[in-house]
């Protein structure tokens, strides 16, 4: 925790953040992780995955002499956040395996010359080779290391090479040392701070939610067909696939691509440059979708992906949590969708068990990866809203009563009514059968089928032949493995396992037990409850989806011409905002939250260009100035997510019967912004009843004093009810007045 007082940041940090960035204002704990860096006090910060974390190195690295050095696990990473830096004029270099000797050289020189701020290297450069001198000598004050959690163990990305960082301390002596990661169990953290040799750091941890994803958990019923589905909801977006193995992806991405999307494979048993390739080609907006293997992560530079899907069940819920992250890193709403079967657990423990043969790894590493599965199936099948569940297995509380952006709280699925009666149905079918028989047989008995193997045995004349008979197969086959994860049934042996009963099993027969099972909705039933994300992004109101398709492909171009990511161009929350503000000088540009003095130099005058060119043929209006916010123009949200999203999100909650503080926690806007969302939404949806949200007698007295002044001004009312009720509260029952008649 930090300990001292806090400090107004300097101004020439917030003028160069606004000049490089463009950004207007920081997170949160962007300020404090900035006020312990440019105070010297060792840190680590905590943030999830698209919770702004380069920042917090990258600002006051500018406004300082001397050097900051960032240790980085990878090359393409650090070749990205380099290129990115210098686009926005802030002078970084970079110290790999990739450089010439001639751009060493040259690199070294300005080093020396004290000409750049930022210096990123890799842990094993550092360490094995005389480039820590150089950096120290040339002042390094500080040094940030990104991904920290590679530092350790316990961590799901542990690099051998990191544990060499605890000799930085040596290295540097004068300077501080700062830790930044996404993973957030406390066993890494404490792992990251002793191994870094971290000094009573500032530990600052940031909210693990990620109130613009949205989670769904479905049956996997017809894998390809369901992933197409998801994606078509994001035509020409960003998303990934993950798949369990390699020749899952191998031939996930031969069907996607036969059918037609520009879908590359990612998996480490391709060659270095064939990875590099698949890579560059999602960077460059010239590939969509990535299949890939766990494997696929870090290297990711591309902020605006939409969705992320799972084609079987993570092996932990570090990974899912770290996987699912990668969508909507620029805020705006992303959907996770998993496809899970029950058969997944024992898929992947096989395959656990199995490397931990071959590695002969010891009992005690086996028990806990299948802990971290049996975690992860629990997960899968859970009955609790999946943003809660997530949030608290990191140790986080979370009070939301419906985040209104998951399958549970959105009421994708349902408890199948009666469990009981359905789980004893099928435990006595599995006694009938002397378990002796495996998950398909099982399912033909309890539907009446008409089978050889059925007929031979006798089963047809069985009592419970038939009983289940209008359950559809796939139902009863999830059922049988809910059953199995809650310990009531076991699945023994490997090659033709079969059903067998336990202890859990005849106290559920018996009525002593419960169970729960839950009826995972198929999605093409359910399409209108899902319909609200399956939107490709949630635009600005107001914003023309047409200009910011056509912005989307000039960004294409210009990122080309340049040789640049497109993402270095504009990010998608700036194209979405030019395509509803239409700005037309480019003073209204540079407004534009993420714009920043130098794009707007290098690529404004183009995006002006058309957009001019698309209002004056398509008529649309321009310089539409932003939706007015009651507590003045200094309100700005405080995170980069475009108003839209955050709107969008709002909006879901209030549907999902959220509180206003409930949303103001989620969105992480004011009150007074969100009571005016409320407003809106209640004009927007017309909902039956808003005593959600203003208590009806509240709702009443305002009613009474509007007969006397009418709805047109807020001020008579207010006073007529003698100032007790707050404007926001009248203003949402004006709103629902207004829909009443
Ligand atoms: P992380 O490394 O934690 O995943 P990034 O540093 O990539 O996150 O930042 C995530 C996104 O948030 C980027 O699109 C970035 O431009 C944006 N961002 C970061 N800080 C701010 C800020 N203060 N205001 C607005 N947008 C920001
Ligand atoms: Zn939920």
């Amino acid at each position: 925790m930090p300990a001292t007082p806090t400090r107004p940041l300097p101004p020439q940090l917030l003028a160069a953040v606004r000049k490089h960035w463009g950004f207007t204002t920081l997170r949160p704990l962007q300020e404090q992780a900035i006020r312990a860096s440019l105070a010297g006090r060792d840190s680590l910060v905590v943030m999830p995955t698209g919770g702004g974390k380069s920042l917090c190195f990258q600002a006051p690295a500018v406004i300082r002499d001397g050097l900051t050095v960032v240790v980085s696990p990878l090359i393409a990473l650090m070749k990205d956040q380099v290129d990115g830096l210098t686009r926005i004029g802030v002078p970084a270099v970079r110290l790999d395996s990739t450089l010439t000797a001639n751009e060493r050289i040259t690199t070294a020189d300005r080093i020396r010359r004290g000409s750049v701020r930022l210096v990123f290297t890799s842990p094993e450069r550092l360490v094995n080779t005389d480039v820590y001198q150089l950096l120290r000598d040339a002042g390094a004050h500080t040094v940030a290391v990104d991904e920290a959690h590679c530092v350790s163990h316990w961590g799901h990305d542990f690099r051998p090479e990191y544990r060499q960082l605890a000799r930085l301390r040596e290295f540097f002596p004068k300077a501080s040392v700062h830790g930044y990661t996404a993973t957030a169990t406390e066993r890494v953290r404490q792992d990251i701070a002793q191994q870094l040799g971290l000094n009573s750091p500032d530990i600052l941890v940031g909210n693990f939610d990620r109130p613009n994803l949205t989670y769904r958990v479905l049956p996997r019923l017809d894998l390809l067909p369901q992933v197409r589905k998801v994606i078509d909801r994001h035509p020409g977006d960003a998303g990934i696939v993950y798949c369990l193995r390699r020749k899952d992806v191998d031939e996930m991405t031969l069907a996607l691509t036969t059918a037609g999307y520009r879908a590359v494979p990612y998996h480490a048993g391709m060659t270095p440059e064939a990875r590099r390739i698949t890579q560059e080609s999602f960077a460059a907006e010239e590939a969509d979708v990535v299949v890939a293997t766990v494997a696929f992560g870090m290297g990711i530079d591309r902020s605006n992906v939409r969705y992320v899907i799972h084609a079987a069940m993570p092996k932990t819920i570090e990974h899912y949590q770290q996987e699912t992250g990668r969508g909507g890193r620029d805020g705006l709403p992303a959907e996770c969708v998993m496809l899970y079967s029950g058969a997944d657990f024992l898929t992947l423990k096989a395959i656990i068990e199995k490397s931990a043969e071959e590695a002969q790894a010891p009992p005690e590493f086996t028990a806990a990866s299948v802990k971290h599965l049996d975690e992860m199936a629990r997960y899968c099948r859970g009955a609790a809203c999946r943003h809660k569940a997530l949030v608290q297995y990191f140790g986080q509380g979370y009070d939301n009563e419906n985040c209104g952006a998951c399958d549970l709280c959105l009421g994708d699925t349902q408890e199948v009514p009666d469990a009981i009666t359905v789980a004893q149905k099928i435990l006595s079918c599995i006694a009938r059968v002397k378990e002796s028989f495996g998950i398909a047989h099982v399912i033909d008995v309890l539907r009446g089928g008409k089978t050889e193997s059925i007929r031979s045995r006798g089963h047809d004349k069985l009592t419970t032949y038939g009983l289940l008979k209008d359950t559809p197969k796939a139902d009863l086959r999830d059922w049988i493995y809910q059953l199995i994860g809650q310990d009531v049934l076991v699945q023994a042996g490997d090659e033709y396992p079969l059903l067998k009963l336990n202890a859990g099993s005849w106290a559920v027969m018996r009525g002593t037990q419960t169970v729960r099972l839950i009826q995972l909705a198929r999605s093409e039933k359910r399409s209108k409850t899902t319909a609200s994300a399956a939107q490709p992004i949630a635009m600005p109101a107001g914003s023309d989806p047409e200009l910011f398709e056509l912005l989307r492909q000039l960004r294409r171009r210009e990122a080309s011409s340049a040789g640049v990511k497109p993402e270095l161009v504009f990010s998608d929350n700036v194209l979405a905002e030019m395509a509803r503000g239409r700005p037309t000088t480019v003073d209204a540009l540079r407004r534009v939250s993420g714009v920043g003095d130098y794009r707007l130099q290098s690529f404004g005058q183009a995006f002006l260009d058309a957009i001019a060119f698309h209002c004056r043929r398509t008529g649309l209006s321009t310089d539409v100035p932003a939706p007015r916010t009651f507590n003045g123009p200094s309100a700005k949200p405080a995170s980069s997510a475009a108003p839209s999203a955050k709107k969008s999100l709002a909006f879901k909650l209030f549907r999902g019967g959220a509180s206003v503080a409930a949303v103001v926690k989620q969105t992480e806007l004011t009150p007074s912004t969100i009571n005016e969302y409320l407003a809106e939404f209640v004009m927007a949806e017309k909902p039956a009843s808003i005593f959600g949200w203003v208590p009806e007698d509240v709702c009443e007295r305002v009613a009474a004093a509007a007969d006397i002044h009418g709805t047109a001004r807020l001020k008579p009312v207010f006073l007529e009810l003698n100032e007790e009720v707050s404007y926001d509260h009248i203003r949402v029952v004006f709103a629902f007045m207004a829909t009443q008649g």
